[in-house]
């Protein structure tokens, strides 16, 4: 790019220059895609420097990265405010496990918010138990008792906002701050808002993770997370992925950097489409309850406001009905794949089961209502509502 770089940008111009350093975009647009396993030196001394000096940008081996996986690198941490660094992870979960194991050593205790993205459930009960790490469960929405979690041996909170499934948004500057008092690391999961929604370092995190796979990557056909860190943090995230050998491709990282360049047009449609659709659905009688901190009166909508920039096309609402009504429902979209995943431009409907990924809070559903995500896409919201009012018809009719 011509010119110093502009800090005060807002994001939604970062998003277009970020990661674009002079070196490699002075005479393309894009960095280019070097597909390497093998760096060449001119001779021994600098070898010999390179591997001893294991900076950022510097070619050394394949596994270090090249010019793509770098700028996406500075691409995602001038997203993100008080940002040192981002080290990449071939998926949102190893994301997620190796910013945890960068922070935790056997003996340690990490509190984890009941409303996590079950894989990282899984990883506490299997992974962490078997590395010595005792995981704690606690409720986001009652900060009495997440304080009272605490204790000499809690090293890390991993946290999630809104929660996965049921949407709960929590107060995330409060148990940062907790956390930050009692020596603890704060992680996010920060998924749903990515940085342009959810700055959450400026908000008292520590660490914030994203898997790429959704709103970056944007069109359902890359898989990959990223960990971003303030100063303090991010060295031992770049260590331990090392140890770990965790790389992308240099062809992932550029598809991952043009899905971020049009990632908040995407956002901004699908979030207006999302709540036009929630407003809608709040209307019908066979809906209970909507679960979108993005609409008024929603739970979680204050917090939401207070602290979000803004939103995007995932929310859940409740069925009144069986799993049989909500299946016949699902089945009929038109529309709306079946599927897992979310922040593609195709629109996808899932039914999900919160009770069954849950050990301290209560869901929002109970025996006479069903739970269904969906994630909006860039589909015009009028034939998307059309699609859904049919999905109700054959609930119905049967
Ligand atoms: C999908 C998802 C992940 C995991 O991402 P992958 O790239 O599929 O491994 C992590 N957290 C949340 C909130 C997610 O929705």
């Amino acid at each position: 790019m011509r010119g110093a770089r502009a800090k005060d940008d807002g994001t939604v111009t970062r998003a277009v220059t970020a990661g674009r350093k002079g070196e490699w975009t002075s005479r393309i647009v894009n960095p280019p895609v070097e597909r390497a396993s093998t760096h060449l030196y001119p001779d021994c001394a600098t070898l010999r420097d390179h591997a001893t000096r294991n900076r950022d940008h510097e070619y050394f081996y394949g596994r270090r990265g090249s010019a793509a996986q770098w700028a996406l690198c500075d691409a995602l941490t001038e997203l993100e405010h008080g940002a040192a660094g981002t080290v990449l992870y071939p998926s949102g979960v190893a994301a997620i496990a190796g910013a945890l194991l960068a922070v935790l050593k056997a003996g340690d205790v990490l509190l984890m918010t009941d409303n996590v993205y079950d894989p990282s459930r899984s990883m506490a009960k299997g992974l962490l138990k078997r590395c010595g790490i005792q995981t704690r469960f606690f409720d986001p929405l009652d900060l009495a008792s997440y304080e009272a979690a605490f204790c000499a041996s809690t090293a890390a909170v991993l946290l999630e906002n809104p929660g996965s499934l049921t949407m709960e948004v929590c107060d995330i500057p409060a148990l940062a701050r907790i956390a930050r008092e009692k020596d603890a690391v704060s992680l996010i999961d920060n998924t749903w808002a990515t940085s342009l929604g959810f700055p959450a370092l400026e908000h008292g995190c520590d660490i914030t993770i994203q898997s790429l796979t959704k709103h970056v990557g944007g069109h359902s056909d890359l898989l990959m997370g990223a960990a971003t860190a303030s100063a303090n943090h991010y060295r031992a995230l770049r260590l331990r992925a090392q140890q770990l050998g965790q790389v992308v491709s240099p062809d992932d990282a550029a598809l991952a950097l043009r899905g971020l360049r049009t990632m908040p047009l995407r956002l901004e449609r699908s979030a207006r489409s999302a709540l036009q659709i929630a407003r809608w659905l709040r209307e019908r009688n066979d809906v209970a309850q909507v679960l979108c901190p993005m609409l008024p009166g929603s739970p979680g909508h204050g917090l939401w406001s207070r602290d979000f920039g803004g939103g995007c096309g995932l929310f859940s609402f409740t069925l009144k009905g069986d799993d049989d009504a909500r299946c016949r429902f699902v089945d009929s979209l038109r529309l709306f794949g079946i599927g897992y995943s979310w922040g593609g431009y195709e629109s996808l409907a899932l039914p999900v089961d919160p009770v069954k990924h849950r050990s301290v809070m209560t869901t929002p559903a109970d025996e006479n209502t069903t739970v269904i995500r969906l994630s909006i896409g860039l589909e015009d919201p009028a034939d998307l509502i059309s699609d859904l009012a049919c999905g109700f018809a054959a609930m119905e009719l049967a």
